[in-house]
């Protein structure tokens, strides 16, 4: 297996940019997941990355090798189209074989390799059976197994396993997980569902328009939103973003929102102007008194927590709770942040205020 080294990546079709200057490496081993709503330009990506889209400038080097124009038959990696995509006729055994022989090797070493893969995929006891009466998750091993008899330098995956119902896409979400752990194959995963990317990822590139807003560990992307793009299309519910104008500067150790006082991470960049405060339900608990008020909206049970919606002075606001707390719609409380997981974010530009340290680094170059 390999790494894949991405550098300014583009892609236009006509006047229209598909893909803007795209720069992110995945490690060799690494589940790493393309994220990002409708038509924002993953799949073009992936196929760039396959060799089936040629890049208008930009370079994709895997390995030691740059690849970027090269097509698709000499890149070495397997393109795992659909999960499901078997050959119908064939029982399980010849599946594994045809890419094999059709790429001219002996007899005897396809047959070596086969029981090879098998064992990986604990699929020795269905190699004879034919793949029409197969179940939905040896019918994926098996469609992964193709691929992986060829030892490609890794595997691209386009919304594998879209099509399924929710209960089985998450189980099958778990059993590819961990069939990559136990083979450590670079793979590249393009999905639209954020939750999928967070479960499965290593690490999570999120796009918006052609462009890469954050790329980082789920935990980073979730906790830390480089933009606020990112703070509303991760998590669920997504971030609460609260606009306010304001200025911060070096070591403050407070906004106002409104009347009220708000603590912040203290080694923020300096900033001045319509900003927006960033918190996730997560990190908001209610109080009986206090600064921020708000007034209960509603009330959404989850088992061991519920979401309670406020309306307070800067719009709706949601705070996940204990379940076992009484809350009441209409009564009013008081929104109580946690400092260290407040995000302020740039309200034109919608990037994330950075610490004062990295601000000044990105400053220099
Ligand atoms: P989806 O999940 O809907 O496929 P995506 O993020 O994978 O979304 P892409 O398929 O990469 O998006 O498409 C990105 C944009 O590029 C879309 O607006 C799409 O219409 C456009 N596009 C893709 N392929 C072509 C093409 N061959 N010619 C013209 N435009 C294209």
């Amino acid at each position: 297996m390999a790494q894949i080294r991405i550098n300014n990546l583009c892609k236009e079709f006509g006047d229209f940019t598909a893909v803007e200057s795209s720069t992110f490496t995945i490690e060799d081993g690494e589940f790493f997941m393309l994220l990002g709503p409708s038509g924002c330009g993953k799949t073009t990506t992936l196929r760039m990355i396959a060799g089936l889209e040629l890049p208008t400038s930009g370079e994709i080097h895997i390995g030691h090798n740059e690849v970027s124009n090269l097509p698709a038959s000499k890149r070495d990696i397997a393109f795992v189209f659909q999960m499901f995509a078997l050959y119908p006729h064939m029982n399980v055994r010849k599946n594994l074989s045809y890419p094999l022989i059709s790429q001219g090797m002996k007899r005897r070493d396809v047959k070596a390799k086969v029981a090879e893969v098998a064992k990986i995929l604990d699929i020795e006891s269905i190699l004879n059976n034919p793949v029409g009466g197969l179940s939905g998750g040896d019918r994926q091993r098996v469609a992964l197994g193709r691929a992986i008899v060829r030892d490609p330098k890794a595997f691209l995956m386009d919304e594998p396993l879209g099509a399924l119902d929710a209960e089985f896409r998450e189980h099958m979400a778990e059993e590819l997980r961990a069939l990559h752990d136990r083979m450590n194959a670079t793979t590249v995963y393009v999905t639209h569902d954020q939750l999928e990317a967070m479960q499965m990822g290593d690490k999570i590139v999120v796009m918006n328009n052609g462009v890469v807003e954050q790329f980082g560990t789920p935990q980073e992307v979730h906790d830390r939103p480089a933009t606020l793009f990112v703070a509303n299309f991760i998590g669920s519910p997504a971030m609460n973003l609260m606009p306010f104008s304001g200025a911060i500067e070096v070591g403050s150790q407070d906004v106002m929102l409104g009347d009220s006082r708000i603590a912040i991470p203290k080694q923020l960049q300096q900033a001045d102007g319509e900003l927006v405060l960033g918190v996730r339900p997560e990190h908001v608990s209610l109080q009986n008194d206090g600064g921020y008020r708000g007034r209960v909206l509603a009330s959404e049970y989850l088992g061991t927590t519920q979401i309670v919606t406020l309306e307070t002075s800067h719009g709706t606001a949601k705070a996940r709770i204990g379940s076992e707390i009484d809350i009441q719609v209409g009564e009013q409380a008081a929104l109580q942040f946690d400092a260290n997981a407040i995000t302020l974010f740039d309200q034109a530009t919608g990037a994330a205020l950075s610490s004062e340290r990295q601000g000044r680094e990105n400053a220099n170059g």
